[in-house]
């Protein structure tokens, strides 16, 4: 019986932006007595579904945007007569839908790190369960990813996760849903020597692929300082001095290391925070910055963050703290006026922003926005007889861009004036005046390449709604991802060691809920 673990994609670039880490952390929940599983990420090449044979489980994870290839590739690995296994985001969020479409034996929801093997050995016996609830596993629980079959020169960022949910609740975001409110931080040791086993490897770019790095913010602090039970006080003061003391540890780590991760703009509140992220070289950060007008912050539930000139100053911390921001801007929001979106440009370049995206409020299943938009859309219109509030499953070629209905632009005005502040950002001048950021002619040419890469694989595959432009920014998107790549490798270090626990963290590790 060979497990086969699969990451579907209707597009495949060769070489891939950042690793597929559920992926990685499936196979080494996978026992030893199966083998390795055979990893597939589609976003690098497609499927052979001839591999498959009978008798092999096929493990395919899915979130909505790829859900209809993996239904697809589930129908075939049931007719090669594998046992078919789904999970991911969407598998948890409809799971039904998942058998229905994707001919799934089983369908595990939530996380899969300790369920998997269950899995596995019903599977072994023919005996699959139609679902087994993976439930949110605890930090000190999360598997470490097998990074020794990560293929070579294929990814320019490995991902590490440090901690799972995030205590906010945005409208357009699931991951509160899915993930929980509650901060769940993993081992700062189990983190450290994944992180060493990637540069073993030749990775010097390391992506920390949290909800949200920032999970306590000092207005958290303060609040609970003002109860009289201290024991919410003291649980995070445990959560924060955990952050700390994973960032003395990234310290240590070999020079030429760099991070990224995504975090909440309160954290350029908090300058012993930012500090230790310098220190620690997290040099990047993605910032949701969503709206640039209180109005539009309030619409999606996002009050916490800055607006006007106060979201200038806010971003501008970052990168006095050496903390480069890639801002994730949302356009269509029901406030938003033509005005907004030179606005939203102007302000980004304003900010210092080095990167940015600039997408379009879709009601994505699992968000609030998503409720509301179904609920109000009862008589949506079909495509082949599906109706729009399951968009996913008409075919791509047919499949319209869904967007929040906004009360005075429509979809195609929205979609023409966000691709012009791509446009507008990622010019090839202003690139270049924002490579000066980093210092030799290697590291301008990676920043104007990747720069490029990003703009060819997030703007033009994602608003553009004419295939043969998609078409023609994947091969583009090929290209630049195979030269990047080489600007992306380090020699490998095979000898390197774990650097020593330099900051204790006191007592026992507490997962804590920061919401009522
Ligand atoms: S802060 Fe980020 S991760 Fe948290 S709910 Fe909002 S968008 Fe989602």
């Amino acid at each position: 019986m060979r497990i086969h673990l699969v990451n579907p994609s209707d597009v495949s670039f060769g070489t891939a932006v950042i690793t597929p880490r559920w992926q990685y952390v499936l196979a080494a929940a996978t026992p030893e007595r199966y083998g390795a599983p055979a990893i597939v990420d589609e976003t690098l090449e497609p499927f052979d579904v001839s591999t498959v044979e009978r008798g092999d489980v096929v493990g395919i994870g899915i979130h909505t945007a790829n859900a209809l290839r993996g239904y697809h590739l589930g129908q075939l690995a049931r007719a090669q007569g594998a046992s078919v296994v789904f999970g991911g985001i969407h598998a948890t969020l409809f799971p039904d839908e998942v058998r229905q479409h994707g001919a799934a034996h089983a369908v595990v929801t939530g996380d899969g790190d300790l369920v998997w093997p269950t899995v596995l050995r019903d599977c072994e016996h023919d005996t699959p369960k139609s679902q087994y609830e993976g439930g949110r596993v605890d930090g000190d629980a999360f598997v470490p990813a097998r990074w020794d079959l990560l293929p070579p020169d294929r990814y320019l960022f490995a991902s590490v996760q440090t901690v799972r949910g995030c205590p906010k609740h945005c409208s357009f975001c699931s991951v509160w849903r899915t993930d929980g409110q509650k901060p769940r931080q993993r081992d700062v040791g189990a983190v450290v020597r994944e992180i060493v086993a990637l540069r073993r490897k030749g990775f010097r770019f390391i992506v920390l692929a949290d909800d949200n790095f920032y999970p306590v913010t000092l207005a958290d602090l303060a609040a609970a300082d003002r109860r009289a039970d201290k024991a919410q006080l003291a649980a995070l003061t445990m959560l924060r001095e955990e952050r700390f003391a994973l960032m003395a540890r990234l310290e240590q780590l070999p020079d030429d290391m760099v991070f990224y991760t995504q975090i909440t703009m309160e954290a350029a509140e908090d300058p012993e925070f930012l500090a230790a992220m310098r220190r620690a070289r997290i040099r990047g950060a993605l910032v949701g910055v969503e709206s640039v007008t209180p109005e539009g912050l309030k619409a999606v539930f996002k009050n916490f963050n800055e607006a006007g000139e106060g979201l200038v100053t806010r971003l501008q911390a970052f990168r006095q703290a050496g903390v480069h921001v890639l801002g994730s801007f949302i356009f269509g929001l029901p406030t938003d006026r033509p005005d907004t979106f030179g606005a939203t440009a102007d302000l980004a370049h304003r900010a210092s922003v080095t990167f940015a995206q600039f997408v379009m409020l879709t009601p994505l299943p699992g968000t609030v926005d998503f409720a509301k938009w179904e609920r109000e859309t009862a008589d949506a219109p079909t495509v082949d007889g599906v109706p729009l509030t399951r968009y996913w499953l008409i075919p791509t070629a047919k499949r319209p861009k869904v967007y929040a209905p906004h009360p005075n632009m429509d979809a195609d005005e929205i979609r023409q004036r966000t691709q012009q502040v791509w446009d507008r950002f990622y010019r090839l001048r202003a690139v270049w005046q924002r490579s000066a950021c980093v210092r030799s002619l290697r590291a301008r040419l990676a920043f104007v390449l990747i720069s490029k890469l990003y703009r060819q694989m997030y703007a033009n595959t994602g608003i553009a709604t004419d295939s043969a432009r998609v078409e023609r920014s994947a091969r583009r998107a090929r290209w630049i991802a195979r030269v990047a790549r080489r600007l992306f490798v380090a020699a490998p270090m095979p000898h390197l060691q774990e650097p020593a626990t330099s900051t204790p963290v006191r007592g026992r590790r507490i997962a804590v809920a920061l919401v009522p």
